[in-house]
């Protein structure tokens, strides 16, 4: 049912060289369910050779070809989706409709991709001196290294491997350990649709060992990574002293402001829906929760029914609503977290404990009247943990809203087009949403400011980040 993963170099899939294998666990039952290959060093070796000659070949087929490669790779996403998304919900845990919504959404995001590469236009700037000739091209920015997290095992893939493709640039993607296959299936049916095995590899093993290799490496162009802010600094850093072009999808903090004149049930309804989605391993969850003195009762009340009501298990049940975390260590988050919050003296609404010994559930939780000390209020929980707060000036909520070094996503509930004026010009984050949630779909820029890093992974911008400049002028003899 779950198959055993290996790396693919150089359009053969194969174990590592050196033998090694990880167990992958289903993350609702602790069970160890595959294998996953493991790279060394002569893999990486490979993988580099392939993705030199990969990027020289698929640089030169045209974006209109290429367009087409990427559409059938769309398209083998939404025959495999039933395949793909029951395999994602072993590895990982959230439920099956999720999994098979975000299998769906990359073959949108690969269409997307597929149309946008074909637009990479230069220009024609008019010279100062007759018979000159002055052009702006674009040019793929060559092979891209790119490492992916757990949480979106195809998505977070996706959005890089799409855009580096469609520009013409090859890819070696370090695919995520604790949830391999999905992502081996994404790579596997680009493969299959048309993409060379050379301009794609795709290896796990040690991030840490193989982000240091791979870096610095001459070959590798550009640094595309999705994790946390410390990791992402410490690779900025590395790329940085390499000279390498980098993408950052860090951390996130979001706060979701909800006004005194909002739509409570409806602020309720969708923010309780994005706090829980995925257990709250989400970049863009809303994290702090900023309601006004006048509706905080309704709200907080609504919110801890929604989170008492949400039906917890194992994501192959069709019931399930909140699967468990991927791992013992973000159980161990929610315990710490939660500990600090309560010995602060904050107020547990519902929730705060692990469920039963079997899996890595968590009980949605909730807490009000947090100090600004507590942990929560400062550090990404990335789990089902939401800190409700009371404020009674609009100007006290946006200041604590960007009160932290993060800014991913914000949130805001209010029928005042003045209000929404207000917090659309002073956020700082890289994405808002108000009345609704509204962000990451394929065609619209999905990124950070601050230490939530640098660079968009979504809409026209995302192209940018894969393509360099090149000034040619021409005079004519
Ligand atoms: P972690 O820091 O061990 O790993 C997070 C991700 O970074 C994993 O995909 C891992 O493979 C990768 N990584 C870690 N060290 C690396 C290195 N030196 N080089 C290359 N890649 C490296 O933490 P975790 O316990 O697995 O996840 C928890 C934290 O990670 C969360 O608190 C969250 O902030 C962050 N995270 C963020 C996202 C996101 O979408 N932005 C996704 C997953 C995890």
């Amino acid at each position: 049912m779950y198959p055993d993963v290996d790396l693919h170099i150089a359009g053969t899939w194969s174990a590592g060289s050196a033998g090694e294998r990880l167990p992958v666990l289903n993350p609702a039952t602790g069970e160890t369910i595959g294998q996953l290959a493991v790279a060394s060093r002569d893999d990486l070796d490979r993988a580099l050779a392939a993705a030199e000659r990969g990027f020289a070949t698929w640089r030169r087929v045209s974006p209109f070809e290429r367009s087409k490669i990427l559409r059938r790779a769309a398209d083998l996403l939404r025959e495999r989706v039933e395949d793909i998304a029951r395999i994602m919900t072993l590895e990982q845990g959230k439920p099956l409709a999720e999994a098979r919504m975000e299998t769906l959404v990359a073959a949108d995001v690969t269409d997307w991709f597929a149309e946008e590469g074909k637009r990479s236009y230069g220009r024609v700037i008019p010279a100062r001196q007759d018979g000159v000739m002055q052009f702006v091209v674009r040019e793929p920015v060559g092979p891209v290294a790119c490492f992916t997290p757990w949480n979106f095992p195809i998505n977070q893939a996706v959005r890089k491997i799409a855009a580096a493709l469609c520009t013409g640039c090859s890819v070696i993607l370090k695919g995520p350990e604790d949830t391999p296959a999905s992502c081996a299936a994404l790579v596997r049916a680009y493969l299959d649709a048309g993409v060379p095995g050379d301009a794609l590899s795709l290896v796990f093993g040690d991030p840490a060992a193989i982000s240091s290799y791979l870096i610095p490496h001459p070959v590798v162009r550009k640094i595309s990574f999705t994790g946390s802010t410390v990791v992402g600094k410490q690779l900025a850093g590395l790329a940085g002293q390499h000279m390498k072009r980098v993408t950052m999808e860090l951390g996130g903090h979001a706060p979701a402001i909800v006004f005194g004149d909002a739509d409570v049930e409806k602020a309720v309804s969708v923010l309780g829906a994005n706090k829980f989605r995925n257990a709250g391993q989400v970049c863009v969850a809303p994290t702090r929760f900023l309601v006004h003195e006048s509706v905080f009762d309704r709200f907080v009340d609504g919110f801890v029914a929604l989170a008492e009501g949400l039906t917890i298990g194992d994501g192959l049940d069709p019931e399930t609503r909140m699967g468990p975390l991927i791992h013992g260590r973000r159980l161990e988050a929610m315990e710490s977290l939660t500990a600090d919050a309560t010995a602060q003296g904050a107020t547990l609404r519902t929730g705060g404990k692990r469920i039963g010994n079997r899996g890595n559930f968590f009980e949605p939780t909730v807490f009000t009247d947090l100090p600004l000390s507590a942990r929560i209020m400062n550090e990404e929980p990335f789990g089902p943990v939401a800190a409700i707060q009371r404020f009674s000036d609009d100007d006290e909520a946006l200041t604590e809203a960007n009160r932290l070094p993060y800014g991913l996503a914000a949130y805001a509930y209010t029928r005042s087009a003045e209000r929404a004026t207000k917090v659309a010009a002073r956020i700082e984050s890289g994405m808002l949403g108000i009345n609704h949630h509204g962000l990451a779909v394929p065609e619209t820029p999905f990124g950070g400011v601050k230490d939530s890093g640098y660079g968009s992974e979504g809409g026209a911008e995302a192209l940018e980040a894969y393509l360099t400049t090149k000034f040619v002028s021409q005079a004519s003899v």
